[in-house]
């Protein structure tokens, strides 16, 4: 059962070959034998899974299923969950239980699926390694039968390590800068940024607002399709959620690419991609020729900004956001406090790691007065323009396609030293976050024996073609179906 897709576990739950609560305990067993060599959850919520599985055996019998119904998958820690703890990868909040649900959790309740538990991720979805959550490193599957201990990247790596070990067939996670669509190809499992705005924000614990999105995280685009037909969605609770029409992204997803016409952004096969990994990226975009659509280069002038611009931005909101983590209302508070600063103080020094102390002086630096208009001023304006380059860019064409990391899963500890080189995995990813627009991230192809990603990019809420042509792309390769040993 452990390999088989949220499509296929659907049908065997109709069919009635299994029930919820017998295909839970599975899964909970697997994840009890497998996850001590990748540490990619942070709570595994057996009861609370078990009780879903029963209610949702019941659904069943009364005809009341929909595609999820009694379908195990797991949420990324940053997503408040009622009742089950609710870390962000933090020590701040380690103990913190909330006592509501993300309207994201409540939708896949609401759809009848069992959430088996929690994954790891970053601090605060800061990283792109997953080397600084409080929790441990997570170890991606892929090299492991060789002794190496890589990245599965970040922050997202506990969704993605989870789907590509076969704990979960599917899970969620969170992007902001590269989040979903990173450790999706680091591990060879399929990843959709969507579009700010589509899925609500309500509940997820924040770090850079203007640039936070949720998205599916699972094996295949099917699977992301039915993700997404439960999470997209108007909500009040969300302020920047929009107020759009859901289309049924199963619906389009055998649609003929024939006549798909595809830009290849020149900025992203520049000589930060290694030659193998442009090979691979190369290959995948030769299928799409082969199914019918046609490539010509675009340009995306200031998208060699696009870092620079974010690590003012990201910081500058991560700085406000967290602000709210004092030792008073909730989450961890430092012992034997002498008086309030020294609360506030020891409190913080003591809660936070320091990747998110480096985030949170560096965004306080940027928003003071007298640099205010240097540093944060300045990046929204060059957001600006990279948003425009993309607004040109699909004048052109229908979809963008690029590698979505320069290289292959790193070894842990290799980029931990040095943040600036951390930060440069999300090269290829970040403009996505700062214009607003959709990604997904693709198996495509091994390098060494570690899978490769292919990110296609798309216009405004074309979820449903990236979906579209994700699925195409799976009808003809099997990167998607490979199995770490
Ligand atoms: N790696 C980027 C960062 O560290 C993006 C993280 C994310 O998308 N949450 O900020």
């Amino acid at each position: 059962m452990h390999n088989k897709s949220v499509a296929e576990l659907s049908r065997e739950l109709e069919s009635g070959t299994i029930s919820s609560v017998e295909l839970t305990q599975q899964f909970l067993d697997r994840i009890k034998r497998e996850d001590s060599q990748y540490n990619s959850f942070i709570t595994v919520s057996d009861e609370q899974a078990l009780t879903e599985a029963k209610t949702a055996d019941e659904m069943r019998a009364a005809g009341k299923a929909t595609a999820w119904t009694g379908v195990p998958f797991a949420h990324k820690d940053i997503f408040c969950t009622n009742g089950v703890g609710t870390s962000c990868g933090s020590k701040m909040l380690e103990n913190f239980v909330p006592p509501y649900d993300a309207t994201v959790v409540e939708k896949f309740k609401q759809a009848g699926a069992v959430c088996l538990g929690k994954t790891n991720m970053d601090e605060f979805a800061m990283g792109s390694s997953n080397e600084s959550s409080f929790f441990g490193a997570v170890t991606n599957p892929w090299g492991l039968s060789k002794g190496e201990k890589r990245v599965p990247g970040g922050s997202s790596g506990g969704s993605a390590a989870a789907i590509a070990a076969r704990l979960v067939p599917a899970a969620t996670g969170t992007d902001t800068g590269g989040s979903i669509r990173q450790p999706s190809a680091l591990c060879g499992i399929t990843g959709l940024k969507p579009t700010y705005g589509r899925v609500s924000r309500y509940g997820i614990i924040a770090f850079a607002s203007s640039l936070d999105q949720a998205g599916p995280m699972a094996r295949t685009a099917e699977d992301a399709a039915l993700m997404m037909n439960v999470m997209a969605g108007f909500d009040p609770k969300d302020s920047t959620c929009i107020d759009r029409e859901v289309p049924d992204y199963t619906a389009t997803l055998s649609e003929p690419l024939k006549g798909l016409k595809i830009g290849l952004p020149k900025e992203y096969f520049s000589d930060q991609l290694s030659p193998v990994m442009e090979e691979q990226v190369r290959n995948a975009v030769r299928e799409y020729e082969k199914m019918g659509a046609t490539v010509k280069e675009v340009s995306l002038p200031n998208a060699r900004l696009a870092i620079a611009a974010y690590y003012v931005i990201a910081p500058a909101e991560a700085s406000a956001n967290l602000s709210r983590f004092d030792g008073v209302r909730y989450g961890y508070r430092c012992a034997d406090p002498k008086d309030l600063m020294d609360m506030y103080t020891r409190t913080r020094a003591e809660g936070f790691g320091n990747e998110v102390k480096r985030r949170i002086l560096v965004g306080s630096y940027a928003l003071s007065a007298g640099y205010f208009d240097a540093y944060y001023l300045k990046a929204q304006k060059v957001r600006r323009l990279i948003q425009q380059d993309f607004i040109n860019a699909f004048k052109e064409v229908d979809v963008l396609m690029s590698p979505v990391t320069p290289s292959p899963a790193f070894i842990q500890g290799e980029k931990t030293t040095d943040p600036v080189s951390m930060y440069l995995e999300d090269v290829f990813t970040i403009a996505i976050n700062l214009a607003g627009i959709p990604a997904m991230s693709v198996p495509a192809g091994f390098v060494d024996g570690l899978p490769v990603g292919l990110q296609i990019i798309g216009d405004y809420f074309s979820e449903a073609r990236l979906l579209n042509a994700a699925h195409q792309f799976q009808q003809v390769t099997d990167w998607h179906q490979r199995e770490p040993q």
